[in-house]
């Protein structure tokens, strides 16, 4: 098993007859990811580091995984120093890095460099990203269903494009069970929102985030991050793949990705998510300046349901965006 800080081309774990888990998705679905975050901060991690960074290191810890792919550049610069922490416990450290301007041969000297490292051939990565395409097809199918034919909530939406991060470790299981949910999804009657809703940055912390958005007339029908997991680009050559993934590279691909969900999925208005502690926060004034569409920054700081000032807020916003529309 081999951990991953965020995503990572998973093709070459997979070639390498690897088994890749998004050590995120691991701590903030797991049972009790407030212990996690407490094992850290009792290990030394102070306050003001983000949840995610200290749900990540004691994911690593609790579930003894021994090989980590750490995401040095285009992610989060304090995993660099959690690399260092986790060296310093043992943990085979597997720096991984996409460059700030989108340059084709530092990627492809990243891409080959963890190829080398883990011993995958081109010939297997081309097999394992064939294999990979034919279920990002079907993610694409899944998002389709979210926004065009409205049979997909928020949250399943969300839950299985995350997932694309890692394909949960098991690519056959994840297909067999996302089959099953668009044979179910698609015999269901479309959704009948007022709001049409996207969702900007790193998933939530949150849990029942989705959920309470439907309860008040709204729905999220664009997950940008998680999208951007899935990879729907559908290009033949791995290299564009990776270059074509907007969340590691500067604002303008992801401004030009939402300008065009805003667009082509009727969206009223957009919930910009931001994690306490993280310096992507600072992306919101770029995304405000540069998006004409009401926005709404909302902040999240420990796995938990939604406190009562974030459920206000988002009522507040979900009325206002009704009113504008004329819907009531
Ligand atoms: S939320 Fe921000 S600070 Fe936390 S791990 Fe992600 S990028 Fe880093």
């Amino acid at each position: 098993m081999i951990g991953i800080t965020a995503t990572v081309p998973v093709e070459i774990i997979y070639a390498a007859g690897r088994i890749p888990t998004d050590l995120n998705n691991t701590f903030i679905t797991g049972s009790r990811p407030n212990r996690l975050i407490s094992r850290a901060e009792a290990a030394g991690f102070s306050h003001g580091i983000c949840a995610w960074i200290k749900g990540i290191y004691a994911t690593v810890m609790d579930r003894d995984i021994r090989n980590v792919i750490a995401v040095t550049g285009g992610d989060c610069s304090n995993t660099i120093a959690l690399g260092e922490v986790l060296a310093g416990e043992g943990i085979n450290i597997i720096p991984f890095e996409y460059p700030l301007h989108r340059d084709r041969d530092f990627l492809k000297q990243q891409m080959d460099g963890l190829a080398q490292t883990l011993s995958a051939t081109w010939t297997d990565i081309a097999e394992a990203k064939s294999e990979l395409d034919r279920v990002r097809g079907k993610l694409k199918r899944l998002d389709r269903l979210t926004y065009l034919e409205n049979k997909i909530t928020g949250a399943e939406n969300h839950l299985f494009l995350v997932g694309s991060s890692d394909f949960e470790g098991d690519v056959a299981g994840f297909e067999q069970r996302l089959d099953r949910f668009l044979a179910e999804a698609d015999a269901r009657a479309p959704m009948q929102e007022d709001i049409r809703l996207g969702y900007l940055g790193v998933p939530p912390i949150f849990s029942g985030f989705y959920e309470f958005i439907e309860t008040i007339g709204g729905r999220v029908v664009y997950n940008e991050v998680q999208r951007q997991f899935s990879m729907p680009y559908g290009h033949e050559d791995i290299l564009d793949q990776y270059l074509s993934y907007t969340y590691p590279y500067d604002a303008e691909g992801r401004l030009r990705d939402i300008a065009e969900a805003v667009k082509e999925r009727r969206l009223d208005g957009l919930i910009h998510y931001t994690q306490t502690f993280c310096y992507r926060q600072i992306y919101d004034i770029v995304l405000r300046k540069s998006l004409d569409v009401p926005m709404l920054t909302l902040e999240g700081d420990r796995p938990g349901p939604i406190d009562g000032r974030t459920a206000l807020r988002l009522e507040t916003f979900v009325h206002m965006l009704k009113e504008r529309k004329g819907v009531f």
